[in-house]
């Protein structure tokens, strides 16, 4: 049932049906988009602003400027050109005719525009055979507000097809949510005056409404401040929370380092770095605290997080209580199964590996061995986390690129132990703003120093007609024992929501008959493997392990070895349609080569997308540091790219923008923690509003976050 306010005033919680305007074809259409209160319609933000007030006449217009203007409709149409079709609107106002012209969306835009109809246009001013504009932003004015004598910022909002198609475009939005303002009660704060003036935000009543009816652009900035730290300061409570949360709970404590890292030390091939000594100090304060450890471990590809994990599982196996470690990918699971195995090969460390392909006699030996307590070492996929699997003492779980994982995954492996300590661990360079937001409970230590043994990997941006430059290079390094990789996009196959522009099927095909092309034309002379994410797991284990042993020479795969593979003596990668992956991804991808004293070369083979591409592939070869690239990244193509972000539970984020909300997100950091060590429960009088807030909006993340 729906509750109605008549003809009194509109509450927050109210259905948008009761607002003028929205009926209930058109409430249907805001409650599939996800607007079904008053509230939400509130937090409908437009997507920028017309600037009305700065209007020129079409006879003024410079070529270049960016430039709005009101005039009427006098034609409209659909043009082709010899290649492709477009829609052209004339506009006239008493001064001359300006062209305004779309080159997608041509049928819907064109019903936009009727003759007579009063528009404003904003876009930048170009001269081809007149003066025109292409794809500028657009507004119907109405007939009843003079345009001229109200000049003022109008906002736009995002609009959906299905919404517009129900009449609900930006001029219809600007009617609705000022019917809705003229009928609001009013809009409690979720913040204190004095909260308020400290931060210095405007009243929230104040932003929302200017968000929408800005005064000036002033204005914008303000309120768009205030409610970026509202979405910050919440995410960052969900934070604060969490983390005090786990505090309180006993930590098991293992003081000692025990008799099975004595082994592993004494079994080193080499010494640890600087850093890894640091987080390993780092990691034993935590053992040693009587806390549970909560701690993402940073560290680049190469950067030798492996024997950090080893050591802190060894610590805890030492006292005969059990280690999980749980990993995204079979074949990153394998590949820590191995390390750990060649690294304790005479070290007396009963281990495991359980995924998904483990097959069922073998499985059920794990399993009891894991629940009598003889395992003290398990290594696997999500396979951990079904409910057959029992531990007799679970002390410790180490979770691999665990933004790949749910927050709720990793919390039903945390549940088949008792209060045991985590250890997150990420080759993933997460922006600083990107790791306060999503890892924002948790201790970070970094892996900020290579093994010393690394080479230097120069990197280069080639197109196709190099090639033969690119084969000739592997040849030679071949000719001296090095090996090569040379990698696909594949789409739908990694791990990660990249790679776009191409089909599975089509991309497999390519991917294939590049190793053909390989295998028969350019090296028919050595042997050339290939590995993709279609393959059973026994399939890329021999591949892999012929790799490995140095009788493939040239591995061709698609994006399953990002994670993969760790073979020293490769010295080669190339990669092709390098255009298509995100940087991060390249970084990773390079990451595998030049693990070796002898640094290594990297291909990146540019088949498409033009001056843009190159300058983003740019990046890749002037450096090498992965939170520069990173935070590259995640400027060019936002979080959600990054990161599965809706795993998350984030969807709350509609103003912030992690690219550029760094100084922001430090602010609300701030104060949300300190609000939490000032009222831990937040219980206090002047804290009730925000509670409420935290309650009404946030409980499903305080669910998933296991925050009561
Ligand atoms: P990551 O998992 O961080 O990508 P790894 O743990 O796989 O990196 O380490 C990369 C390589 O460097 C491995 O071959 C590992 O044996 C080696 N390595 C790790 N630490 C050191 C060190 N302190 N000195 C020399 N080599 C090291
Ligand atoms: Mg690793």
């Amino acid at each position: 049932m729906v509750s109605g306010p008549g003809q009194s005033s509109l509450r927050l919680a109210d259905s948008v049906q009761y607002v003028k305007g929205i009926g209930p074809v058109r409430a249907e259409a805001l409650g599939e988009a996800g607007i079904n209160t008053v509230e939400d319609l509130l937090y409908y933000f437009p997507r920028r602003y017309l600037d009305r007030r700065n209007t020129a006449q079409i006879s003024d217009l410079k070529i270049g400027d960016q430039a709005t203007v009101l005039a009427r409709v006098a034609g409209q149409g659909i043009k082709y050109t010899r290649r492709r079709k477009y829609f052209q609107v004339t506009l006239t106002d008493d001064s001359g005719t300006l062209a305004c012209v779309w080159f997608h969306g041509v049928e819907w835009i064109q019903k936009r525009f009727r003759v007579g109809d009063r528009v404003a246009v904003h876009g930048k001013v170009e001269f081809y055979r007149h003066l025109q504009m292409v794809h500028p932003d657009f507004d119907l004015l109405d007939e009843e507000e003079d345009p001229l004598n109200t000049g003022k910022i109008v906002p736009l909002y995002p609009g959906t097809t299905e919404l517009k198609a129900k009449g609900l475009d930006s001029r219809r939005f600007r009617q609705v949510i000022r019917a809705c303002w003229e009928r609001l009660a009013s809009v409690t704060d979720n913040f204190t005056p004095q909260f308020r003036s400290r931060f210095s935000l405007p009243e929230l009543a104040a932003a929302l409404r200017q968000i929408h009816m800005p005064d000036d652009e002033e204005w914008i900035e303000r309120a768009s401040h205030r409610l970026k730290f509202d979405e910050h300061f919440f995410l960052q409570l969900l934070m604060a929370l969490r983390r005090r949360s786990l505090e309180v709970l006993p930590g098991r404590k293992f003081p000692n380092l025990g008799p099975i890292v004595e082994q592993i030390y004494r079994s080193l091939p080499f010494e640890l770095t600087d850093a890894q000594v640091r987080v390993m100090r780092e990691v034993r304060a935590d053992f040693k605290s009587g806390r549970m450890m909560n701690r993402l471990l940073q560290g680049d590809v190469g950067s030798g997080k492996t024997i950090v994990a080893l050591l802190a599982a060894a610590i805890v196996a030492g006292e005969q209580a059990q280690v999980a470690v749980m990993a995204p990918t079979e074949i990153l699971a394998e590949q820590h199964f191995r390390a750990f195995k060649a690294l304790t090969a005479e070290v007396d460390l009963p281990l495991a590996l359980l995924t998904g392909s483990t097959p069922k006699a073998e499985r059920t030996g794990i399993l009891d061995d894991l629940t009598a307590g003889r395992l003290l070492l398990v290594v696997g996929t999500h396979a951990l986390i079904q409910e057959s699997v029992a531990f007799r003492d679970l002390a410790l779980i180490i979770v691999d690129e665990q933004h790949r994982f749910g927050v709720v995954q990793r919390g039903r492996l945390m549940e088949k132990g008792v209060y045991p300590h985590v250890l997150a661990m990420t080759a993933t360079p997460i922006p600083r703003t990107l790791a306060i937001t999503y890892h924002g409970d948790m201790d970070v230590s970094l892996l900020d120093e290579m093994p010393g043994n690394r080479g230097k990997v120069s990197t280069q941006v080639v197109e196709s007609e190099q090639e033969g430059e690119i084969y000739e290079y592997m040849r030679s390094e071949m000719g001296q024992g090095r090996q090569c990789f040379v990698v696909y996009p594949v789409i739908g196959e990694s791990v990660w929501p990249e790679t776009p522009g191409g089909s599975e099927t089509g991309d497999l095909k390519a991917a294939k008959a590049g190793f053909i092309q390989l295998r028969d034309r350019i090296f028919p002379d050595l042997k050339i493997g290939y590995l993709h994410g279609r393959m059973k797991g026994s399939e890329k284990d021999a591949v892999m392990e012929a790799f490995q042993a140095r009788e493939v020479r040239v591995l061709v795969s698609t994006t399953v070895i990002e994670v993969g593979i760790d073979v020293a003596n490769a010295t080669v990668m190339v990669v092709e349609n390098a255009e298509r992956f995100g940087l991060t991804q390249l970084h990773q991808l390079r990451g595998r080569i030049g693990r070796g004293p002898g640094g290594g070369r990297c291909f990146l083979v540019q088949r498409g997308g033009g001056e843009e591409a190159a300058r983003r592939l740019d990046i890749m070869v002037r450096t090498s540091d992965g939170f520069e690239i990173a935070d590259e990244d995640l400027k060019l193509r936002g979080p959600g790219e990054l990161f599965g972000v809706r795993q998350h539970g984030f969807e709350k984020l509609r103003m912030a923008d992690l690219a550029t909300d760094g100084p922001i997100i430090r602010v609300a950091r701030q104060a949300a923690f300190d609000l939490i060590a000032d009222d831990p429960n937040i219980q206090k009088p002047e804290n009730r509003e925000t509670r409420r807030r935290l309650v009404n909006n946030y409980q499903h993340m305080l669910d998933n976050l296991g925050v009561s």
